[in-house]
């Protein structure tokens, strides 16, 4: 079984000790990879720390172009890495465009988009202030080394997110991929390293230490991390000690509010989507369901009937929609957020709610209803394949509950009337409101959280300053 080895310095860096990656849908061990020692992750920080002024250097229109490469060398091997996405984290193969499962060849199209858009924004020096005795011009400057967290969920594309705006901006790169799907990020950057200079991205791997060895090497100077808001506490805690930037994508609890002139058939697909998407194993996906009483039946009606025709299995068959939980740790949150509701006066399992027993980690589209604010299922993020629909009597009483968790990543608005919709959604409290859609993220368009579901923004050209600093050129004329 092949040994999987980091990037170092662009070299295959091997190691001592080794862990096992997973495939979800059988239980079958894929392959290991090499844990890095901690004097593995400090190397891997001076290898990006030596690469970075010459890569800085570089006319922006060359690191353009290498990042050109780096999406074409994506798009020539989208099979390969897809395959290993299925394999390892679970999500079906899919396809791309309209009408396909958004699986993992949408997730390795998704890597190749969202490379060749940072890489072709343009960048010009800002004029802020200019008349006849001085001159203004803000002027972004790369931070230095980036510390990349990336989690399991779209184990490719979020590390994607994080690496290429950072390089574009001359920025060098340590990547820890999740210890969950080490394998197909590691398969991903190994290719991406062929085309660009040695130490310019490298990786570390490891589980329940390198992530912590990596934020606290003095070499890094800006962290990007995806996943908890626990973790990016911690994270933020040690960035403080030295007061370097930090951009955390935390997750949420996102709220999906129906409104009373929604018409639930019309609605149905984009708000199963919008929750299942990637098992619902998605930050920005909808984790509660805020409806009417009037369109409670209906709504409820409409998902369970899609819950139950979407074909669940092995993500390698042709024909899967669904896949199985990523991981046990998660699959045991799943089922215990499931059994405190079976255990809650009133609450209804409309469909699912039984995991299905044998290798694979699979769980059943499961809807729960008869929850209100407060109960388990609602205030905690299940990160999985349960939505809880809770009833409301007047929106002013979804707005509130929507806003009252200390959580903002996403959150949707679903009506016809697109003026009440916006007035609606300009009262959450979330970094993002989508109206009628919910998690359709865009490369052009800034994507970030408030309150513990984070700080800074990705992509577009937000995304890319987030990457920098500035510096103010300040010309006298006098
Ligand atoms: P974590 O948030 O704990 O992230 C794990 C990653 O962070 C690993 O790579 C780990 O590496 C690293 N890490 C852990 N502690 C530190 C630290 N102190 N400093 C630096 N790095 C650290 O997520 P899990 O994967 O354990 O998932 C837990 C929950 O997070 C899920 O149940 C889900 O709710 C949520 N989640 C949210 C995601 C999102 O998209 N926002 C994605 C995935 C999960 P190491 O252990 O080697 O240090």
């Amino acid at each position: 079984m092949q040994v999987h080895a980091n990037v170092l310095n662009g070299h295959a860096e091997t190691s001592p000790t080794t862990f096992d990656s997973r495939n979800p849908a059988t239980g079958a061990v894929l392959g290991q990879v090499y844990s890095s020692t901690r004097e593995q992750v400090a190397a891997a920080v001076a290898a990006a720390r030596a690469a970075q002024p010459a890569w800085a250097a570089r006319p922006d229109s060359e690191r353009q172009a290498l990042l050109m490469k780096v999406a074409e060398v994506i798009k020539s091997n989208s099979e390969y890495l897809a395959h290993w996405v299925t394999r390892e984290q679970g999500k079906p193969l899919g396809g791309v465009g309209p009408g396909q499962v958004p699986g993992a060849r949408f997730e390795a199209w998704g890597c190749e988009v969202w490379t060749q858009v940072p890489a072709s924004l343009e960048l010009p020096v800002e004029v802020v202030f200019e008349d006849e005795t001085r001159r203004d011009e803000v002027h972004l400057k790369p931070h230095g080394v980036v510390a990349a967290i990336a989690p399991w969920n779209w184990p490719l594309l979020i590390a994607i997110w994080q690496v290429i705006p950072a390089l574009r901006m001359g920025n060098t790169v340590v990547l820890k991929p999740s210890e969950y799907t080490s394998i197909g990020t590691l398969e991903m950057v190994k290719l991406i390293a062929e085309v660009l200079p040695p130490g310019v991205i490298n990786t570390v791997s490891g589980a329940g230490e390198v992530g912590g060895w990596l934020v606290e090497q003095p070499g890094v100077d800006k962290i990007t991390f995806t996943g908890s808001t626990a973790t990016g506490k911690r994270i933020a805690a040690v960035a403080a000690q030295r007061l370097i930037s930090t951009t955390l994508e935390l997750g949420g609890n996102d709220a999906a509010i129906v409104l009373p002139d929604a018409d639930p058939a019309a609605i149905a697909m984009g708000l199963f989507w919008g929750a299942f998407l990637n098992m619902g194993q998605t930050c920005a996906a909808a984790k509660r369901l805020y409806v009417p009483d009037e369109l409670h039946d209906a709504v409820v009606a409409q998902l369970k009937s899609l819950a139950e025709a979407m074909p669940m299995g092995d993500g390698l068959e042709p024909g899967t929609a669904i896949g199985p939980i990523q991981n046990r740790m998660q699959f045991d949150k799943v089922s215990r957020l499931v059994e405190t509701a079976k255990a809650t006066a009133g609450a209804t399992i409309v469909c699912g709610g039984t995991p299905a027993t044998g290798p694979g980690n699979f769980y059943p589209l499961t809807l729960v209803t008869g929850l209100k604010d407060g109960d388990a299922l609602v205030d905690e993020e299940q990160f999985g394949p349960v939505l809880p629909i809770i009833r409301y009597r007047t929106v002013d009483e979804a707005v509130a509950s929507a806003n009252r968790l200390d959580v903002g990543l996403g959150a949707s608005v679903w009506s016809p009337d697109i003026v009440r919709a916006r007035e609606v959604a300009s009262r959450l409290e979330a970094g993002t409101v989508w109206i009628n859609q919910h998690g359709m993220v865009h490369p052009m368009v800034p994507f970030g959280g408030i309150k513990a579901s984070g700080w800074g923004a990705e992509f577009g050209h937000a995304g890319l300053k987030g990457m920098a600093r500035t510096q103010v050129i300040s010309v006298g004329k006098g």
